[in-house]
C-alpha cells in the first residue's frame, strides 16, 4: 500500500546535530542525581545531541522496576538546563503526554510495546493534536513492517511531521547472540517504502549486552542509518533496568569516535567511473540471470503438461532432493555458500510448483 506521509527530516528539528546523530542517556530516570550526573557527562564527551531517559517503564515483569513517573521529568528538565541539549522520553498514553509536555520535554518516542497496539498509538496521536513536537517511532516488538508505518501514519495524520523511526530489533523465539534479532533488512525496505523518513538504530536494544554495541552501530552506520540511540549511565552495573547494556559515557564517547562515517556517494572521478563499470557488469549479469530464469519456467510449464497428460504428480521428492544436492555442491565450488544456493533453490522450486498446478488445474477447452 503506498504511503502518504509527510515529514520533516531530524536536520530541521534537531538542527545541532550532525551525521550520526547521537541520542544517549540512562535506561531509565533513577534519581536526580544519576540523571543529572550522567547527562552532564554525556554533554563532556562533546557527541551528544539529545539526551534520552526512560520516565515510564514498559516491564515484562511486575515487581520490575517501573519507572519514577512524573517525579523524574523534574531531574530530566533540570539536565536539560545543566547541558543545555534537548531532552526525550518515551509515551504510551494520553496523560505521559501531557506531564512530557508540561515538562518542556522536546522530543517524544513512541517504545516497541506501545507501536504494536493501534489503540495506544492512537490516544497518542489524538493527544498530539496541534502539538508541534517531533516523535520518534519504535519498531513494533514483531516483525510487521505495516504496523510500524500505520503508527508513523496515525502520527502524521495528527498534524506530526516531524519525525524519525527507531529501530531496535524485533523479538524472536530462537535465541540467537541479540537481546531483539536486527532484521535489517526490516530497515533496509522501509527506507525503501519511505525514503525521505530518517531511522535512527538503537543498538542497546538490540544488542542486550553492551560487548557489540560498538559492531551493531557501526552496521547501522553502513546502512546508511541517520544516528544512533544508544542507553548510557554513570554507574552501568548498578543500573535498575537493563544493566547489561548500558555504558558509561566515556565508553560512550570512545565507541562515537570510533565509528566510520561512509559517505552513500563520493565526489572522487576514478571512484565513480569504476563503480559505474562495475554496476554495468552487474546490470548485464542480472539480465542474464532474469532471461535464464524465465527459459527455466518455460521448462517447467512444459513439464507439467506432460505430468498432467501421464496423470503423475506435481511433486517428485527424489528429483527434488537430488536437484538441491547437487546444486549445492556445484554452487560450493563456485563459492557460493549452501545457505544461498538452498535458499535460492526453494524459491525457483516453489515458483516451479505453481506454475504447474496452474496447469495441472487448467480446464481444456473443448473443441
Ligand atoms: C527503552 O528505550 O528503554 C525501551 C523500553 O525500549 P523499547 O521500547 O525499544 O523496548
Ligand atoms: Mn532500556
Amino acid at each position: 500500500m503506498k504511503h502518504s506521509l509527510k515529514l520533516e527530516s531530524i536536520s530541521s528539528w534537531l538542527p545541532t546535530a550532525s551525521k550520526p546523530v547521537i541520542i544517549s542517556g540512562p535506561c531509565s530516570a533513577e534519581t536526580e542525581e544519576q540523571t543529572v550526573a550522567t547527562a552532564k557527562q554525556l554533554a563532556a564527551t562533546g557527541k551528544v545531541h539529545a539526551l534520552r531517559a526512560g520516565i515510564w517503564k514498559p516491564r515484562t515483569r511486575p515487581g520490575q522496576y517501573e519507572g519514577s513517573g512524573e517525579e523524574g521529568l523534574k531531574w530530566l528538565a533540570q539536565a536539560k538546563k545543566e547541558t543545555g541539549l534537548p531532552i526525550t522520553t518515551e509515551v504510551a498514553n494520553a496523560a505521559h503526554v501531557e506531564a512530557a509536555l508540561k515538562a518542556g520535554v522536546d522530543i517524544l518516542w513512541i517504545g516497541a510495546r506501545t507501536t504494536v497496539n493501534p489503540f495506544s498509538v492512537q490516544e497518542v496521536a489524538d493527544s498530539l493534536k496541534g502539538v508541534d513536537i517531533p516523535v520518534m517511532v519504535k519498531n513494533p516488538i514483531n516483525p510487521d513492517l505495516e504496523l510500524w508505518i500505520g503508527a508513523l501514519e496515525r502520527l502524521n495524520k495528527a498534524g506530526i511531521t516531524k519525525m524519525a523511526a527507531i529501530h531496535r530489533g524485533f523479538s524472536s523465539f530462537e535465541k540467537g547472540p541479540f537481546r531483539n534479532a536486527p532484521m535489517w533488512d526490516m530497515g533496509i525496505e522501509l527506507k525503501t517504502r519511505i525514503p525521505e523518513l530518517d531511522i535512527i538504530c538503537d543498538p542497546s536494544h538490540i544488542a542486550g549486552n553492551r560487548e557489540l554495541i560498538a559492531l551493531i552501530s557501526q552496521k547501522a552506520l553502513d546502512l546508511d542509518m541517520a544516528g544512533l540511540m544508544i542507553e548510557s549511565h554513570i554507574n552501568p552495573d548498578a543500573a535498575w533496568s537493563d544493566a547489561k547494556q548500558q555504558v558509561t559515557p566515556s565508553v560512550l564517547g570512545k565507541i562515537v569516535e570510533g565509528l566510520v562515517v561512509r559517505t552513500v556517494s563520493s565526489d572522487n572521478k576514478t571512484f565513480k567511473d569504476t563503480l559505474s563499470v562495475l554496476r554495468e557488469q552487474i546490470d548485464h549479469l542480472d539480465d542474464e540471470i532474469m532471461s535464464k530464469l524465465a527459459s527455466r519456467m518455460k521448462i517447467s510449464e512444459k513439464i507439467g503438461q506432460y505430468k498432467k497428460d501421464n496423470n503423475v504428480t506435481i511433486l517428485q521428492v527424489n528429483r527434488w532432493e537430488e536437484i538441491i544436492q547437487t546444486r549445492i555442491t556445484l554452487g560450493k565450488a563456485m563459492g557460493l555458500s549452501e545457505q544461498f544456493t538452498s535458499e535460492l533453490l526453494k524459491l525457483i522450486h516453489n515458483e516451479s510448483i505453481q506454475i504447474q498446478t496452474k496447469v495441472m488445474n487448467k480446464v481444456e477447452e473443448r473443441v
